[in-house]
């Protein structure tokens, strides 16, 4: 295989109901990163239907070229035609990266692809560099989290990777770059299109997405077994913020797992995050580490959330939590 006619870091750009999604933008803030590295361009693939204005936002958002398909069969997310369009591009233009978001859709779609193509898919990627070779390092953890892997794709290419949401970081829109958008026509085989999208129901729950919140309140097992849940939801209430919680907490029953920080559950990046009773496993520390403030308390002062926390209290979180309570109740105003 001839490495040098692959070119360009390309990323899916997914969109539901026509809007772009967040994991998107932070994909195309990391494919910035890696074209400048590679001395290349970032190209955004954006599918869908009468949504060709869409792209200003990708150039605004880091991408170089937009390659927009329409077709009413890509209005909404189905696999076939999405995968035959995409192998199409990468037919055609032969992308030396393609990147996805680890969605429901992302993790349904690149394995799709890699196997068309046949080339390897890294998913679940934390952190994507290029190697002194010009090469794809794609890290992940690995043995249920206690190593973290990187793995290389020499002899293939595209170079894929998935990437969970909330992982990357977006860059500020700046609506003076420029950049191309691009039509590509998709010649989807309709035959082999044998799924049909009737009709779509949201699920009914007050889901939050604890990945765009600004302040979060994460308790652990050190909450839970001495019944301080309550009083850390309180806590929650007079600062505003969100509860989360670590995987001890989702297996107790105490908190659903869509609240679920770490590894298994969602990767967050708030302005700050509370951990009470959290110990701070690797695989906790993956889905948090990278929020810009992090308290800690605990009353183990070896527990390694220290080693990640800005401002550590040790201590007993059934009296710190109502002290934190009352005191803050004077300071922050009611809405
Ligand atoms: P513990 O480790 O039991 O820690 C409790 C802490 O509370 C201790 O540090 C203790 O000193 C402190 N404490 C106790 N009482 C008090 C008190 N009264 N006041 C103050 N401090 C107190 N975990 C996740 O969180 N998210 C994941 O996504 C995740 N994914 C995983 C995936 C795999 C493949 C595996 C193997 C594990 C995963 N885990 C995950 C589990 C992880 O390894 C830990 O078991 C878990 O994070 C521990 O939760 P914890 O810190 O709440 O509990």
């Amino acid at each position: 295989m001839d490495k040098s006619q692959y070119k360009g870091v390309y990323v899916f750009v997914e969109q539901r109901e026509g809007k772009i999604q967040n994991v998107s933008m932070e994909l195309l803030g990391k494919a910035r990163d890696l074209a400048d590295a590679l001395n290349d361009k970032v190209y955004a693939l954006l599918l869908g239907h009468n949504m060709v204005e869409k792209g200003q936002d990708l150039i605004a958002g880091g991408a170089d070229v937009v390659l927009y398909m329409d077709d009413e069969l890509l209005a909404e997310y189905t696999t076939e035609p999405y995968a035959q369009a995409i192998c199409q591009i990468i037919d055609e233009r032969k992308p030396d990266i393609i990147m996805f978001g680890a969605t429901t859709i992302g993790r349904d779609l690149g394995p799709r692809i890699s196997a068309r193509v046949e080339t390897g898919l890294t998913a679940d990627c934390t952190k994507l560099e290029i190697s002194e070779d010009g090469h794809l390092l794609m890290t992940r953890p690995a043995f249920g989290g206690n190593l973290m892997a990187t793995i290389v794709c020499k002899e293939h290419r595209p170079q894929m990777s998935t990437v969970r949401p909330g992982v990357m970081r977006a860059l500020p829109a700046d609506t003076a770059r420029m950049g191309v958008v691009e039509c590509v026509k998709p010649e989807i085989d309709r035959s082999k299109v044998k799924v049909k999208l009737v009709k779509t129901v949201k699920e009914k729950k007050n889901m939050v997405d604890i990945s765009e919140a600004k302040i979060l309140i994460s308790g652990g097992r050190g909450v839970g077994s001495c019944g301080s849940f309550e009083s850390l939801c309180e806590l929650a209430k007079t600062m505003k913020a969100e509860v989360s919680a670590s995987r001890a907490m989702v297996d107790a029953g105490l908190v659903p797992h869509e609240r679920q920080v770490g590894q298994t559950g969602k990767t967050v990046r708030p302005d700050l995050y509370l951990a009470l009773g959290i110990s701070g496993a690797i695989q906790h520390l993956a889905g948090m580490e990278e929020s810009d403030f992090i308290v800690a308390i605990n009353k183990d002062k070896y527990a390694p959330i220290f080693q990640v926390a800005d401002l550590g209290i040790v201590g007993d979180v059934k009296k710190i939590i109502p002290l934190l309570n009352e005191r803050l109740k004077e300071v922050v105003k009611p809405e």
